[in-house]
């Protein structure tokens, strides 16, 4: 068993329910590692897009996902580098093609199997912060603390637009609301690791909280799962 201060926290959702902001400070707060298993699917697509291939060939992604190196790498300010065969992609896989293309890529079983066995080998050092999709679920059943975090689809869209315009992306309101829409349906509707919230997850609704009242929940929520386990482990 990990120690009580080194549990693994899942965070899942749909696109744009805030996972990303909130599993980083949380991480922050705690001193873990933050994990994005989304920023590895973005890689991937980012490198097919790139390649030219064909998306939709589960053969062909299926071995690009194996034969690809991807890295995160934590900066000192909380935020992850990501590095594609070692060139840094932060910022170019978060245009709306490659989120578009991410979501295509990772329904592939051979693509998630590729990516959940190097999401399995971070999560089992434990002091993670892992947010995704299938992290409750597939990636690290065994999860002391399991969120699920929604919000409203406008809500998400309306977050995810100012997000983009913020980063200097000029695009329509409507157009993110609709491509949110179709990930949100795609990835929950695949066969392979679909996003489901976990029985014993806590969900979270965030539409109209801010983000600190959400993180404070979270780590809430974790202290005392540590102070149980180590009651559990003393007693
Ligand atoms: O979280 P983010 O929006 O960056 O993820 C991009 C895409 O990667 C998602 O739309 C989803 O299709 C896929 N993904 C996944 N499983 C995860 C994380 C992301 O399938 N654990």
């Amino acid at each position: 068993m990990r120690r009580p201060n080194s549990i693994v926290i899942a965070i899942d959702g749909p696109a744009g329910a805030g996972k990303s902001t909130v599993a980083k400070l949380v991480a922050k707060r705690l001193g873990y590692l933050y994990v994005d298993t989304g920023a590895m699917y973005r890689a991937v697509a980012l490198k097919a897009l790139r390649l030219g291939m064909d998306i939709n060939d589960e053969v062909m992604m299926s071995q690009l996902a194996q034969m690809t190196d991807i890295a995160l790498r934590q900066q000192s300010d909380g935020n992850v580098q990501v590095l594609l065969d070692g060139e840094d992609v932060t910022e170019a896989i978060r245009t709306p093609d490659v989120s578009e293309a991410s979501s295509v890529v990772s329904a592939h079983l051979g693509v998630r199997e590729a990516l959940t066995a190097k999401q399995r080998l971070l999560a089992e050092q434990g002091g993670v912060v892992m947010e995704g999709r299938d992290v409750q679920t597939v990636v690290a059943p065994d999860a002391e603390v399991k969120i699920f975090l929604t919000a409203s689809l406008e809500e998400r869209a309306k977050r995810r637009w100012l997000e983009m315009r913020q980063r200097g992306v000029d695009i329509p309101y409507e157009q993110v609301l609709q491509d949110l829409k179709e990930r949100d349906e795609r990835d929950s509707t695949r066969s392979v690791a679909p996003l489901r919230k976990a029985p014993d997850a806590v969900e979270i609704d965030t539409t109209g909280m801010t983000i600190d009242e959400v993180v404070d929940k979270i780590v809430e929520l974790a202290r005392q799962k540590a102070i149980s386990l180590k009651g559990v482990k003393e007693g």
